[in-house]
């Protein structure tokens, strides 16, 4: 790998130049989803955020283990240790089994994250396929002594182990403050003190989900999974571990304290998180009338949408903003995106035609090229290498209008533009050509146009509009120019 990357690391909250553990070799974990719903706006930042990532070290000649886990058990309606789990209530609402709910949603998200280009993960271990790691997790802890058993549960001494370690450094929090904003137990709880929280717990009667344990019949704590199943994998020291800015606290919190206390390192370099995504201007939730699935928004059913968008479209606009700003979705953004994008693949397409001239100077495209690697190496500024793509776009269309001419090594390098950076690293696809990559099409029209061409000059007018009502029926626009003929994608 030649290019240096730079990545902003939450725990030490700057930028900081990416160093792998083993060179060459990169390890990613990223906290997928909890399978009970349908996938959302909220899986499709972080999906497509880490899908660019991994692409981009890929594309640089690294060899990237990118793990994604599912949550099919252990996630608690909330954070306090109480609730249902959320898996096993929609299983008595639907009377399913809690293996089927987790099944039916697994394949739902990995279609959508399928549509909107993500590439599958290297592995995507499922939390109730580790329950041995986990319990082993929790005898290590219990071994070090920052946790008790209480009634068949196990805790985490979140007090003791922050006389030792400190709790909250990543996500910047200090126990007093976290003294201060929990409530009191009520005298029921089982756990020593409000922050603390679970390792295991002990199953419910009525619960559905439980394992065999030392300490009782139950289920592992959610922040435990991430904890097993990263090290198992990627090993107890790894290179990312990424996630959305939801999951900082306390999710991620936990996992940092849990390594910690297990093995007396925390074991990741670099944190990751995204931001969040708000729909015009609000928080997304289900109480605000808000949550749009993905699946509405590809098909536009959705009281707030006018219109469905495509996945590219929804790819496009999350990667026109910094992945650690907020995004704001709204009707007039995302036609703003749809817009943009058709922009991009018609130069990427009309590039094809044109003829570069041999004597004609750069057009700085080189530095071009360089500044978009450049950007997505500087903490994957992808906004900044889109701005310089549609500079790119500019150029392709002055050529065109023959206000400008390339060389043959600009126009070597627009196409590397387009295929190895917009198709290959961003992961969009030209939807407009059905899915045909954007030079196989503009390379058709070019033999098309120039057979129309030579009708042309033959005066063979019933076969030229034979031709342009072709492809008219194709969805593709033929216009007649004096130089020739121009074409779009309807
Ligand atoms: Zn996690």
């Amino acid at each position: 790998m030649s290019r240096a990357i730079f990545l902003y690391n939450t725990a030490s909250r700057q930028k900081e130049l990416f160093k792998p553990i083993h060179e060459g070799h990169v390890g990613i974990y990223v906290c997928g989803p909890t399978v009970y719903g349908d996938a959302h706006l909220g899986h499709a930042r972080p999906g497509i955020t880490y899908d660019t990532l991994v692409r981009l070290m890929r594309s640089l000649g690294l060899k990237v283990r990118y793990v994604r886990n599912i949550t099919d058990v252990g996630h608690l309606e909330n954070d306090a240790d109480e609730g249902e789990d959320k898996i096993a209530k929609k299983a008595r609402l639907e009377q399913l089994e809690p293996m089927e709910v987790v099944q039916y949603y697994t394949i739902r998200y990995e279609e959508a994250m399928k549509k909107l280009g993500v590439n599958p993960p290297s592995i995507e271990p499922r939390a109730s396929g580790h329950i041995i790691e986990q319990i082993n997790l929790v005898k290590q802890i219990l071994d070090n002594g920052y946790a008790y058993e209480s009634n068949g549960s196990v805790y985490f001494d979140v007090a003791k182990y922050n006389k030792d370690h400190r709790y909250g450094v990543l996500s910047g929090r200090t126990l007093d403050e976290m003294i201060s904003n929990t409530r009191e137990l009520d005298g029921q709880s089982d756990k020593h003190a409000p922050y603390d929280f679970a390792l295991w717990k002990k199953a419910a009667p009525e619960h559905i989900m439980h394992w065999p344990s030392p300490w009782s019949e139950g289920f592992p704590g959610w922040h435990l999974e991430c904890s097993a199943m990263s090290a198992k994998y990627l090993g107890e020291e790894f290179d990312i571990h990424g996630g959305g800015m939801d999951l900082l606290f306390p999710h991620h919190e936990c996992e940092l304290a849990q390594n910690t206390a297990a093995r007396g390192k925390g074991g990741v370099h670099y944190w990751m998180h995204n931001n969040m995504i708000t729909i015009n201007g609000k928080k997304m939730g289900k109480s605000y009338g808000n949550f749009i699935t993905l699946d509405e928004l590809f098909s536009g059913k959705h009281p707030l949408l006018q219109k469905a968008y495509s996945p590219m479209t929804i790819r496009f606009f999350i990667l026109q903003a910094h992945y650690r700003s907020t995004l704001d979705f709204s009707n007039e953004a995302l036609q703003a995106a749809e817009k943009g994008l058709k922009k991009l693949f018609q130069a990427a397409r009309d590039l094809e035609a044109i003829a570069p001239a041999e004597a004609a100077k750069e057009a700085g495209i080189a530095k071009m090229y360089e500044d978009i690697y450049d950007a997505l190496c500087d903490d994957l500024n992808t906004p900044v290498a889109l701005a310089h793509m549609f500079e790119a776009v500019n150029i392709i269309n002055r050529a065109k209008e023959k206000s400008l001419q390339i060389n043959v090594a600009d126009k070597v390098l627009l196409k590397k533009i387009f295929t190895d950076v917009l198709q290959g690293i961003l992961g969009l696809a030209d939807e407009q050509a059905g899915g045909a990559s954007a030079d196989t099409i503009g390379g058709l029209m070019e033999i098309i146009l120039k057979e129309r061409q030579a009708a042309r000059e033959q005066k063979d007018w019933a076969k030229c509009d034979a031709i342009r009502d072709q492809l008219g029926r194709l969805g593709i626009r033929i216009k007649d120019t004096k130089e020739g003929s121009e074409w779009t994608l309807e």
